[in-house]
């Protein structure tokens, strides 16, 4: 059994908290929360906790089965799992294979548009910088990561989660159109996926409609926020069998 200590840190959506006697782990408790815009755009709904701590829960449990090195260890209740404890590399490290968001919006393409190749992007995690997007030799100069080695890890390691995502939302029967991954160092040096993979952090579409289920339903105001989020789960428990 875990028990939970006291909190060492709280983002948009979620607490972390340390674990009694396990240097090695943290507690993370998911919360209502949502933010967008860097934090300038705030809300929640009741139950987002739990949907985002499932849904990752399921993420992780099915790349695990692919042998993606990870942090998850054990989801201990509906809005709480304990991970190993990493020292997180401050980069986003986004996959698109639709174009949308700040990258349509950059070049002033539609959004939608396929992507023959999917784009990997770098943001370093500043939020006083607000984020932003950076080359490889930018992140050496802010020793975001330790070596060129490293960074083409870390695209290697993204390369490979979007291959199973995709083919995983697809069968959901989503678009798994960009999302955002973040990556640590365990106490060993290994480079584990951290964070969460959750409808906050990815942007999925009906494959049919186009129909959005992510996190724009709150940043764009188009209303049923939750029903989306709780969209995504019940059909990628359907494709899972969890
Ligand atoms: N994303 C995220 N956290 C961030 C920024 C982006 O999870 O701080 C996700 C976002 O939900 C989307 C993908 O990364 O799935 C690409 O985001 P983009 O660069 O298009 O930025 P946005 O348009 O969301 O500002």
């Amino acid at each position: 059994m875990f028990e939970k200590n006291e909190l060492m840190y709280e983002g948009k959506g979620k607490k972390i908290f340390s674990v009694k006697d396990r240097d090695d782990l943290v507690w993370m408790q998911f919360k209502d929360d949502l933010t967008a815009f860097n934090a300038e755009k705030k809300g929640s709904f009741e139950g987002k906790g739990k949907l985002n701590c499932q849904i990752a829960t399921l993420i992780f449990n099915y790349l695990n089965r692919f042998q993606i090195p990870n942090h998850f260890v054990e989801t201990i209740s509906d809005v709480d799992m304990v991970s190993k404890k990493v020292e997180i590399i401050p980069l986003e490290v986004i996959v698109r294979n639709w174009l949308a968001g700040s990258t349509a919006k950059k070049f002033q393409r539609e959004e939608g548009e396929r992507l023959e190749t999917p784009l990997q992007e770098f943001f370093y995690k500043d939020d006083g910088l607000g984020d932003p997007f950076i080359n490889d030799e930018q992140a050496l100069y802010l020793k975001a990561a330790s070596s060129m080695e490293e960074l083409q890890q870390l695209k290697l390691m993204a390369r490979e989660i979007n291959g199973y995502l995709f083919k995983l939302f697809d069968e959901a029967g989503l678009k798994l159109i960009d999302f955002k991954l973040e990556f640590g160092r365990d106490s060993s040096g290994k480079i584990l996926l951290a964070d969460e993979i959750t409808p906050d952090s990815c942007r999925l579409w009906d494959k049919e409609t186009d129909e959005k289920f992510d996190k724009d339903r709150f940043r764009r105001d188009l209303g049923d926020v939750d029903k989306g989020y709780a969209g995504v789960f019940d059909r990628l428990k359907k494709v899972t069998g969890e």
